[in-house]
C-alpha cells in the first residue's frame, strides 16, 4: 500500500469544475504568498440595482463585474465616469407603460422608470417613435442594454406593438433587451417579442415546454434571482422559479447567476444561497461557473483580474456554494499557473 499524502488529496477527490477552472497558487509577493487553490474568470452578478447598495458598495467583493438592472439616469452618470472595479454595465431606467412598473414602488427612486406611451401608426414618420426616444435616452447615457418592465400585477404593460417597437430600437443600436416578467401570459409576451434575456426566471406562472424551447430556440439567457423569489422560503414562486429555470437549463437554455441585489437583505459580494438554489435547479458545477462568469452583455471578461478560490475545493456539490462565496478577486499576475498539480 502507498502512503497517501493528505495535503495533496488525489484529483478524482475534487469535484469536476469543467474547463473554467484551473489549479493556481498566489505569488509570494501578495497578502498570502504560496496559498494553492483554484483560479476562474471574474464573476459576474448579472442583476443588481445601484441605486438601492449605493454605487461603491461592491469596490471590495469578490465580483468582477456588475450588471445593473434599473437606476435613474443620474446615477449612471456618476458611475459611467467612475474607473475601476467591479466593472459595471447598466440598462439604465426600466421602460415601462403608463402607471407601469415600478413606477410608485416606494424603492423605486425617483427617474428610474421611464414610461413609453404607445407605439402609434406604422411607426415610418418623420420624428423618433415614443420607442425609439426612450432607447436613444438610455443609450445616450451609456446603458449597454434596455430593460422593460411587464408586470400584469402592478400596472398597465406594453401591448405587443410597442414591445416589438421597443425591441427593433434596441437592436438597431447593438442593445440587447432584458426583460423583467411576471403575472399571467407575461413570459410569452417576452419571448414571442424576442428579448434577449429575462431578468428574472419567471416565477408567478409555470412556463410550459414548448415556450421554453421557444426561448431556448431564440439563444434567450435566463438571469436566475431564485433566492428572492422566496427569500429562502420554499414559497409557490420559489418552487415555480426553480422549476421553471431547471427545465430551461435542460432543454439547453442559457443561465446566468444574477442575485437581484438591492433587493431583501443579501451579502455584497457572491450570494451563497442563490448557488444552492443554482445546483438545485439541476445546474452541474461547470454549469454553475459557467452562469458566474459570462461576461454578458459584454463578449469578454472584465481585464486585469481573476478569481481566485483557495483550497481545499470541493468535493461535492453540497461544498460549492459556501466555497465560492470565500472567493476573491486578484490581479491576473498574483494568480500563477499550477495546471501540473
Ligand atoms: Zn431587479
Amino acid at each position: 500500500m502507498p502512503q497517501l499524502d493528505d495535503s495533496a488529496p488525489a484529483t478524482d477527490d475534487r469535484l469536476d469544475l469543467g474547463p473554467l477552472a484551473s489549479r493556481a497558487r498566489r505569488s509570494l509577493n501578495g497578502d498570502h504568498p504560496g496559498v494553492v487553490g483554484t483560479r476562474l474568470p471574474p464573476l459576474v452578478d448579472h442583476h443588481v440595482h445601484l441605486m438601492i447598495i449605493g454605487a461603491d458598495a461592491l469596490v471590495d467583493s469578490a465580483l468582477g463585474a456588475v450588471l445593473d438592472l434599473g437606476a435613474p439616469l443620474d446615477v449612471l452618470t456618476d458611475l459611467r465616469s467612475r474607473e475601476g472595479l467591479p466593472r459595471t454595465d447598466f440598462a439604465g431606467a426600466f421602460l415601462t407603460a403608463p402607471g407601469g412598473y415600478p413606477v410608485g414602488r416606494t424603492w423605486a427612486a425617483e427617474g428610474c422608470a421611464r414610461e413609453v406611451p404607445p407605439a402609434e401608426g406604422d411607426g415610418r414618420g418623420a420624428l423618433p417613435s415614443p420607442a425609439e426616444a426612450a432607447v436613444a435616452e438610455q443609450h445616450a447615457f451609456g446603458a449597454s442594454v434596455v430593460k422593460v418592465a411587464l408586470n400584469t400585477a402592478a400596472g398597465a404593460v406594453f401591448d405587443a406593438t410597442t414591445l416589438d417597437a421597443i425591441v427593433a430600437a434596441a437592436h438597431a443600436r447593438g442593445l440587447p433587451v432584458v426583460a423583467h416578467v411576471e403575472g399571467e401570459g407575461m413570459a410569452r409576451l417576452a419571448i414571442d417579442a424576442g428579448v434577449d434575456a429575462l431578468a428574472h426566471a419567471p416565477f408567478t406562472e409555470q412556463v410550459d415546454d414548448e415556450l421554453i424551447a421557444r426561448a431556448v430556440a431564440l439563444g434567450q439567457r435566463w438571469i436566475s434571482t431564485l433566492f428572492v423569489a422566496g427569500y429562502g422560503e420554499r414559497t409557490p414562486d420559489a418552487a415555480r422559479a426553480v422549476d421553471n429555470l431547471r427545465r430551461f437549463h435542460a432543454a439547453g437554455g442559457r443561465v446566468l447567476y444574477g442575485t437581484d441585489l438591492g433587493n431583501g437583505d443579501q451579502p455584497l459580494g457572491v450570494n451563497p444561497r442563490e448557488l444552492e438554489l443554482l445546483v438545485e435547479a439541476g445546474l452541474a458545477a461547470s454549469d454553475v461557473l459557467e452562469a458566474l462568469t459570462d461576461p454578458w452583455p459584454r463578449e469578454d471578461p472584465a481585464e486585469g483580474v481573476v478569481t481566485f478560490a483557495a483550497d481545499p475545493a470541493p468535493e461535492t456539490l453540497d461544498d460549492l456554494p459556501a466555497w465560492l462565496a470565500g472567493a476573491v478577486l486578484v490581479p491576473t499576475e498574483e494568480a500563477e499557473d499550477l495546471e501540473t498539480l
